[in-house]
């Protein structure tokens, strides 16, 4: 019998990354490139009114709503409140889930190449990263382990977790062939890994491989009114998964001058001045360097 059964491949999850919404149209036209012989692919757009506005979301970020305390909180009843519950009655319940796996498709405007985000430590989660990778030497893996059913990612109601592909650097509302050709690539060499684990094929073995790690969110300096009052800095800008040092400039303000990192220890940046954050008045988050342990062999487990 198959591990996995049923995948869903998500787009659209944030309305203005349109790489995940064109690719969801061109597989719907030639189904075959995501079909594999052992298990069947679905494939969601998971916020249609966003994508239509050409906007990340109406009311909340989608992708924030999945922990398993807000899916059962009746009294959350904004747009994307209302989208996680329907497309976790679809693909979940998030408790015992219909679908297997989720491979959500997303884009930043920051300089993050390939970036290969995953919410657990499973050996079969961690073995697709590294799977993918050997792959597409140049991506990064984005490891920030939560519980499943804390998580409140979309790929997280999957019985198996998922798995966010994140593409950049592009603009927001915008298509960009190669990261459209990335994203599509990346796809496919998940679907790959699924189907040669179901042929109880392991196409990594254990080992550990670097990665980052999400540290914390820094916002953009503000003044009284809170209003933002500098933005990146020139030095960091596009620097993504860079060490920044202590004394590295984090900010130019409006005037100009430089703002440091007075931080006492080596961080990295990732979603460096992302336009996605600035409703937030986040400038970039700090990440640190780990080791990505894949401790088993995927298949034997
Ligand atoms: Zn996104």
């Amino acid at each position: 019998m198959s591990i996995i059964s049923k995948v869903a491949i998500t787009g659209g999850t944030h309305g203005n990354e349109l790489t995940g919404v064109h690719l969801l149209k061109h597989w719907r036209e030639t189904p075959s490139e995501v079909t594999r012989k052992n298990f069947s692919t679905e494939l969601h757009l998971t916020n249609p009114k966003a994508n239509k506005a050409n906007r990340r979301y109406l009311d909340q970020d989608l992708n924030r709503q999945f922990n398993i305390h807000d899916l059962n909180n009746s009294e959350l009843t904004g747009y994307e409140h209302s989208r996680a519950k329907v497309i976790n009655t679809l693909l979940g319940p998030k408790e015992n889930p219909r679908v297997d796996f989720i491979i959500d498709l997303h884009t930043t405007t920051a300089n993050m190449g390939m970036s290969l985000i995953f919410n657990t430590d499973d050996p079969l989660v961690v073995g697709m990263a590294f799977y993918v990778q050997d792959q597409m030497p140049g991506s990064t893996l984005f490891f920030d382990p939560v519980d499943r059913l804390e998580d409140t990612f979309l790929t997280s109601i999957a019985r198996l977790n998922g798995f966010l592909i994140e593409v950049g650097a592009v603009p927001q509302g915008l298509l960009r062939a190669d990261v459209y050709q990335a994203t599509r690539e990346a796809t496919r060499h998940c679907l790959d890994y699924l189907e040669l684990i179901n042929q109880g094929i392991s196409p990594v073995q254990p080992q550990v491989r670097e990665g980052f790690r999400f540290i914390e969110k820094v916002k953009l300096p503000e003044n009284e009114q809170g209003e933002i009052t500098a933005m990146v800095h020139p030095n960091l800008q596009d620097q993504d998964y860079q060490p920044i040092n202590p004394g590295d400039p984090l900010f130019m303000t409006l005037d100009g001058s430089t703002l440091i990192y007075e931080g006492d220890k080596v961080v990295y940046g990732a979603f460096i001045n992302e336009a996605a954050y600035y409703d937030a008045h986040i400038g970039l988050s700090f990440m640190e360097k780990v080791q990505v342990n894949l401790k088993s062999d995927p298949v034997v487990g």
